[in-house]
């Protein structure tokens, strides 16, 4: 009687051990996903973006299938959660009910510095940005420029960064790649200078100020199906890292207070360092 126990007892705790190698075990896989508007297809002019626009809601609802697409993608590949996160202005653009109801939302503008990025921890495996654009002074790109219309360079340890480069190193803290970006040719070609070879699709690109580009709807076919293969093959993706401390330097149009710890190198230019991206990223925020 007592043998059988033990035996059982012993099986119990194999069927324990052997759960989780289970084939029907699905491995958790969260994406991230990062949503602009100045990168969507079609988009060519800030009006189109603000809330007080005309056309303002017909491009929230691109901004809607692109991301929609941009989660499809991401279940096809096994996602098993994936969170959307509005990154544009006020952080209010997409409708929840707009959304694929199997991702989770965050909409609002955050008090903390990861902004664009806020949600992001070291349970994501992969991250994707949609609707991107390039950084400030970027010659041959739609809707350049980089967090607000008053910086003229944001550069980290010497390397100059577009929002997608400085999303890439929050998410690179918690070691989460960016495996996939969509916006304009300008901004894929941007990104992948920096982070490497990642899936991405050019929806748009400048030609003489406008915009010559895909229809919404072959954006979201193509956002689709290279999200899911970057998914698939995010073991090959690179973590993006610079080393600390880090060390910022901001050029502005217009100075604001300067933060504390700030030091000003001339006008318009302040720098500011420390072993924390989180505090750099703060001190950014703060003066940009
Ligand atoms: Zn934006």
């Amino acid at each position: 009687m007592l043998r059988h126990s033990i035996s059982a007892l012993a099986l119990v705790a194999l069927a324990i051990v052997a759960a989780p190698m289970s084939a029907q075990q699905p491995r958790a896989l969260k994406v991230f996903i990062s949503v602009d508007m100045e990168g969507l297809a079609g988009v060519v002019s800030g009006v189109e973006v603000s809330a007080n626009g005309p056309d303002y809601g017909h491009f929230r609802a691109i901004m809607a299938g692109e991301t929609n697409a941009a989660v499809e993608g991401a279940f096809r590949a096994g996602a098993t959660e994936v969170l959307v996160r509005d990154s544009h202005g006020d952080k209010r653009n997409l409708l929840p009910a707009d959304v694929d109801p199997r991702a989770r939302l965050l909409r609002g503008a955050s008090s903390g510095p990861k902004n664009m990025m806020e949600g992001i921890d070291s349970t994501f495996g992969a991250v994707v940005f949609i609707g991107y654009h390039a950084k400030a002074g970027t010659p041959g790109a739609i809707l350049e420029h980089t967090s607000t219309g008053n910086v003229v360079d944001f550069t980290i340890n010497g390397v100059s960064l577009p929002e997608g480069g400085y999303n890439a190193l929050t998410a690179g803290l918690y070691g989460v790649p960016v495996v996939f970006a969509a916006g304009d040719r300008a901004l894929v070609e941007q990104l992948r200078g920096l982070l490497g070879p990642i899936g991405a699709v050019a929806v748009k690109e400048e030609i003489g100020d406008a915009s010559l580009g895909m229809s919404p709807k072959r954006a979201q076919d193509e956002i689709r199906a290279g999200v899911e293969r970057a998914i698939r093959s995010r073991a090959k993706a690179r973590v993006y890292k610079l080393s600390p401390p880090y060390t910022m330097v901001l050029k502005v149009k217009q100075e604001r207070a300067l933060y504390a710890g700030a030091l000003k190198v001339r006008d318009g230019e302040v720098t500011f360092a420390s072993p924390d991206l989180l505090a750099v990223l703060a001190a950014f925020n703060a003066m940009k």
